[in-house]
């Protein structure tokens, strides 16, 4: 044993020279933000292979002179459908798509998302998104680290045994979360679908499995179903109320209403959504009414204390790239602090995403994903939508200067 030890002292003293180590890369700051509402003027932030290895005062000589613009952890969204495009014929619905060409859109859409910095985002319902997470995750195909639920449950999934079978197919399929259907669309008047047996059943599973659960709940009474089953975040919430807002704060669930794009995007693309599904004109009807209801909950959110708001779009087709609309939205109308609405697209959301200690964060040891945008974001949110530079696991993908 000890001869062993000697032997492989002796092969590590010969092979470590050898080993090659990438050399650092150095990008200094103007302002840093740190994810974790820290702000930080005059640091470099210190890049090894993918992660960050120190912020260091050093300003002389960076590899990257970033000084006139403002660093932010890489931006996270919880919920995305980065698969959804508009087809050759300009409409949602991709009539006689290849799977080949619905590959290329998803990839377009990928590329437009990291382009807008978002370096990680949770894709909720299609089973396209696998092929996808994994050649992004090659490290080649530019995009988002990508995290899926691969298919959504909702009230005709099956009895509660049935729903639990189905929660532990998705874990051995890979899935990152459940997606649930614990209401109708908001184009359908939102009521709640899922029995409270069947929500306690899937989430119940969920967590036996160790697998995260969301849930679409429009109704007051959907959403404290869903908090009330264990289920862990709630999207959309056009007609939450106090007690739900309540419940949900004291519960630690996470709450993303999407209040600043996807209803808007469907507005400015009515013509390419309707006549599909249910995008008649009562749908789109019900979804101006929800901009108002969207408003008026969003400020009701914000002022919640200790709700844990998080950042997701919902993006669709016509959506991707535009991701930061939804934080502008927060502050303008919500009055949202900018830095919590950071903090929300960022540590919070990655906490949420159970990868707190990888990204999120910008500090030694975590996933070098970062951000440059032009403008101080805390003075105006705008500059969000102004990213200049995108480094994803130390490899920069953008640089517009
Ligand atoms: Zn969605």
């Amino acid at each position: 044993m000890r001869k062993l030890q000697q032997l492989a002292m002796i092969s590590l003293l010969f092979v470590a020279p050898l080993a090659r180590e990438e050399p650092a890369i150095v990008i200094r700051a103007g302002m840093l933000l740190d994810g974790k509402g820290g702000v930080q003027r005059g640091v470099s932030i210190v890049v090894q292979g993918s992660k960050i290895v120190k912020l260091s005062s050093q300003t002389s000589s960076p590899t990257y002179d970033l000084r006139t613009l403002t660093i932010l952890p890489g931006l996270i969204d919880t919920h995305v459908h980065i698969s959804y495009h508009f087809g050759q014929d300009g409409r949602a619905s991709n009539r006689g798509e290849t799977p080949a060409q619905e590959a290329f859109y998803a990839a377009e859409n990928a590329y437009l998302t990291l382009m807008a910095g978002f370096t990680t985002v949770q894709s909720v319902g299609a089973a396209a998104d696998v092929p996808l997470r994994e050649a992004i995750a090659r490290g080649t195909l530019p995009g988002p680290q990508i995290l899926t639920s691969i298919r959504t449950l909702n009230e005709n999934s099956g009895t509660p045994d049935q729903l639990r079978e189905l929660v532990r197919k998705l874990k051995t399929e890979g899935a990152d979360v459940v997606k649930i259907f614990a209401s109708k669309s908001i184009r359908d008047g939102g009521a709640q679908t899922m029995t409270d047996e069947q929500l306690i059943a899937v989430c119940g599973e969920a967590k036996a499995q160790g697998l995260r659960t969301m849930v679409h709940a429009h109704a007051a009474g959907a959403i404290k179903a869903a908090v009330h089953a264990g289920c862990g975040q709630i999207e959309h919430g056009v007609f939450v109320d106090d007690e739900s807002l309540k419940l949900m704060a004291e519960r630690g669930v996470y709450f993303d209403p999407n209040i600043g794009l996807v209803i808007q995007n469907y507005l400015r693309n009515k013509s390419r959504f309707l006549g599909i599904g249910n995008y008649t004109e009562e749908g789109f009807a019900q979804m101006e009414k929800a901009i108002a209801l969207n408003n008026a909950l969003i400020k009701k959110a914000v002022a919640t204390p200790g709700l844990k708001l998080v950042l997701g779009t919902d993006a669709v087709a016509g959506a991707h790239g535009r991701n930061a609309d939804e934080l502008i939205a927060r502050v303008r109308e919500g009055g949202q602090k900018p830095l919590d609405a950071i903090t929300s697209a960022t540590s919070l959301a990655a906490k949420s995403l159970n990868l707190e200690n990888n990204i999120g964060t910008l500090a030694p040891g975590f996933e070098a994903d970062l951000i440059a945008v032009d403008g101080d974001p805390m003075r105006d949110i705008t500059a969000l939508t102004r990213v200049v530079f995108v480094m994803k696991s130390g490899k920069v993908y953008k640089n517009v200067r």
